[in-house]
């Protein structure tokens, strides 16, 4: 893991929501458990990923391999091996939806953009579930999935939506295609965030079959409770207080970018710019947008900006459609109805 610096610890909710919620809340013990959330959350953040890997190296099978872990309600990783490839489901929904969902996001890699596993060489894929008590987040620590139960109140369980484990397989593939990985804040933080809930929601969409019509272009959708929000995010409409919970600070143009925002935060942008840019492409997202977008992660830098993301989603569209070709204006055109160029 040492050829990936940058690499993150990188976290479905960020700590923000959840002191915020922590904020709102009347009842003591649901408070605690944000507060707890949110103090491991950003400790987790702090540390670099370049830590010698826990599981003794995961193997390079060149076919689908998973693993699920019971975490036992502990910290410690991974937990006790409940799950691996071919076994059979379990009583623990929580162990089979890990499992289940990291097949059909290996599966969407494999089939559509001919990557096998997160790193190409089919990589095997760790999940642990029941970490710690009543953790209200899920993340990607570097080398395997980490999910926590949720207190059941605001927080319902975090294996329980696919575009979810899908996101944070998604920063493993990122921290591996995109050379020197991308670093974890600031403009190239935020683009790693939303290349993760781009192929969370295009994983989920080929998954159901659904156009980009049909689509819900949620984030979230099923983790929280009804009184938290519909969704953490809307790649639709970022920052829609109707859609999404009621504290979504995400602009959808860079006329609401924020300085030194969360990593989560300015997301919204390239976020809604993939939206843009399948629904001028029409169909299935995972057709030409998604293509074009995966294409364009090997042609970036660990500290690339908004604008290189444009740069390069054009150029990828110019080498798989052609220089000028329609696809290649709709990615561009897409962009500046973000403001970006
Ligand atoms: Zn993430």
């Amino acid at each position: 893991m040492a050829q990936h610096p940058h690499g993150c610890t990188c976290f479905i909710i960020p700590p923000k929501m959840l002191r915020k919620l922590a904020e709102q809340t009347h009842d003591a013990s649901e408070r605690h458990c944000l507060l707890d959330a949110a103090e491991i959350s950003a400790h987790l953040r702090g540390q670099r990923s370049v830590a010698p890997v826990v599981m003794g190296l995961a193997a390079a099978t060149g076919e689908k391999s998973r693993t699920v872990y019971d975490g036992q309600n502990k910290s410690t990783l991974p937990g006790k091996l409940v799950r691996a490839e071919g076994g059979k489901p379990l009583t623990d929904v929580a162990v089979n939806q890990a499992y289940d969902g990291a097949g059909a996001t290996y599966d969407f890699y494999r089939e559509v953009l001919k990557r096998n596993s997160i790193d190409g060489k089919g990589l095997r894929l760790d999940s642990t579930v029941h970490y710690q008590t009543r953790f209200n987040n899920a993340f990607w620590n570097g080398q395997q999935m980490v999910y926590g139960d949720g207190d059941g109140k605001l927080f319902l369980g975090f294996t329980g939506a696919l575009d979810v484990i899908a996101h944070e397989l998604t920063h493993g593939v990122t921290q591996y295609a995109v050379p020197g990985g991308l670093v974890y804040e600031d403009q190239s933080g935020a683009l790693n965030e939303s290349i993760s809930d781009v192929f969370g929601s295009v994983v989920k969409q080929w998954t159901l079959k659904q156009s980009v019509e049909q689509a819900d272009w949620l984030i979230g959708a099923g983790i929280m409770a009804p009184s938290v929000g519909k969704a953490l995010r809307s790649m639709a409409d970022p920052g829609n207080q109707a859609l999404t919970w009621s504290g979504d600070d995400q602009p959808k143009t860079m006329a609401g970018y924020v300085e030194n925002g969360d990593v989560h935060t300015n997301s919204g942008i390239p976020n809604h710019a993939f939206y843009a840019a399948a629904l001028a492409l029409k169909g299935n997202s995972w057709d030409k947008a998604g293509p074009i977008w995966y294409k364009a992660l090997s042609l970036l830098t660990a500290n690339a900006t908004f604008a290189d993301m444009a740069k390069a989603t054009a150029q990828a569209a110019a080498l798989l459609y052609g220089a000028d070709s329609a696809e290649q204006h709709a990615i561009q055109a897409a962009w500046k109805v973000v403001g970006v160029s």
